[in-house]
């Protein structure tokens, strides 16, 4: 590595290293050597710091090939969390992580998120700390992933976009959860976020080009193009919700006429149930999919048709940029086969058969905690993409108790 200061390359080894100790679990010494190329003697002086950090163990338990078994390096796994949380329009839900994606511990409330921007801050406040309580007093606190419902500027991802959430003019939650509990706060889109999750640990594992689809009060895809996350030259990629499905149709919240969002957006489902059924109609999508999966016609003829209008966005996305699947994330979800067969449908009829064939849609194998828990995972993609992140972190109880609740 030429130019590189011999600092630099001590980084970048022992970043090589972690990240291998990471994924494999089972790796002694010499396998790392020999996976990496490094020197046998440079690979114990990074693995005898990476044990005095306390960021890998020792284990005697190992493969059995006869003989002595070999020391073999793990992940210390139970030493590290990360929070992520889903701050949608309507609902802020938080998650405790442990560094392989797995759920810790959880909170969810409905909130109007959209027009309450100070009661939606404290609620923040008040998740992270009903996630971190139950965490034990040694572990420590890599960072908090925040998913917010609008597209970011990649610029300054802290300062919500005034057009989605003009409420949020002056709110910084990126900036009040970093004072509060002095963690690092990441900040990314609730799609991208969704999709995020999808890719580390649900239905997109290995798959480098696809797109998740967040089917909520709000519409959004995260496209995962060539292995990346593909956000576009201003982040505004994957704005799916505010394409045009139909010329005439309803004015949607962005100011648009006839947006996917403003077609199958919770809100428009919600009102054309309510037209057809009455007062006694469901008032949740959660209500609409259970009396849908009950077979009752109104329900069932709602989530029917919003999945022929998610259909024809999908069908422009295959034409556009050809993923070997789409994920389908949010509460309309849920509704499976009822939402997906007639978007495959739609599909048959409008996407060309080279795309089509490699297609493939599917419902969220994670469910209704995805985003939070990719939100989670962004922190954890950093924190072993600079591993500095993780040496720094310092148990919680130490973070958490710079101010009280
Ligand atoms: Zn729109």
């Amino acid at each position: 590595m030429r130019g590189a200061a011999p600092r630099q390359i001590r980084e970048i080894n022992r970043s090589l290293l972690l990240n291998l100790i990471w994924k494999e679990q089972q790796l002694s010494r010499s396998d790392l050597s020999r996976r990496t190329g490094l020197s046998r003697s440079t690979v114990s002086v990074i693995v005898d710091e990476l044990l005095g950090d306390e960021l890998v163990r020792e284990s005697h338990v190992a493969r059995s090939r006869g003989g002595r078994p070999p020391i073999v390096l793990q992940f210390s796994d139970e030493r590290f969390f990360v929070v992520g949380i889903d701050m949608g329009a309507t609902h802020v839900t938080a998650v405790r992580c442990d560094l392989r994606g797995r759920l810790l511990s959880r909170f969810s409330s409905r909130h109007d998120v959209q027009t309450d921007p100070e009661g939606a801050l404290a609620l923040l406040v008040h998740a992270v700390h009903e996630v971190i309580d139950q965490a034990s007093d040694e572990e420590r606190w890599v960072g908090v992933g925040l998913a917010v419902p609008c597209p970011i500027d990649l610029e300054d991802p802290d300062g919500l976009n005034p057009r989605i959430l003009p409420r949020w003019v002056g709110h910084r939650p990126g900036q009040v959860l970093e004072e509060t509990f002095g963690v690092p706060v990441s900040i990314d889109n609730d799609a991208n976020m969704g999709a995020l999750a999808e890719r580390w640990w649900g239905a997109a594992r290995n798959v480098d080009d696809f797109v998740y689809v967040k089917l909520g009060t709000g519409v959004g895809a995260g496209l995962y193009l060539n292995g990346h996350l593909y956000r576009g030259a201003g982040g505004l990629a994957g704005e799916i919700g505010h394409t045009s499905i139909d010329p005439n149709g309803p004015i949607c919240r962005c100011g648009l006429t006839g947006c996917l969002e403003a077609m199958i957006g919770t809100g428009h489902l919600l009102r054309q149930i309510r037209e057809a059924d009455g007062p006694h109609a469901p008032s949740s999508v959660t209500g609409l999919v259970t009396a849908a999966r009950r077979g009752e016609p109104s329900a069932t003829a709602v989530i029917h048709e919003a999945g022929r209008y998610v259909g024809l966005a999908v069908a422009n996305l295959f034409n556009l940029v050809n993923p070997s699947r789409v994920v389908l994330g949010g509460s309309l979800a849920d509704a499976g086969e009822l939402l997906v067969a007639p978007l495959r449908a739609t599909l048959r009829e409008r996407a060309l058969h080279t795309t089509l064939a490699e297609g493939d849609v599917v419902t969220s194998r994670i469910g209704p905690d995805d985003v939070a828990i990719g939100a989670a995972t962004h922190v954890l993609e950093a924190a072993l993409a600079d591993t500095s992140r993780l040496t720094r972190a310092s148990p919680w109880s130490a973070a958490a108790s710079l101010t009280s609740e």
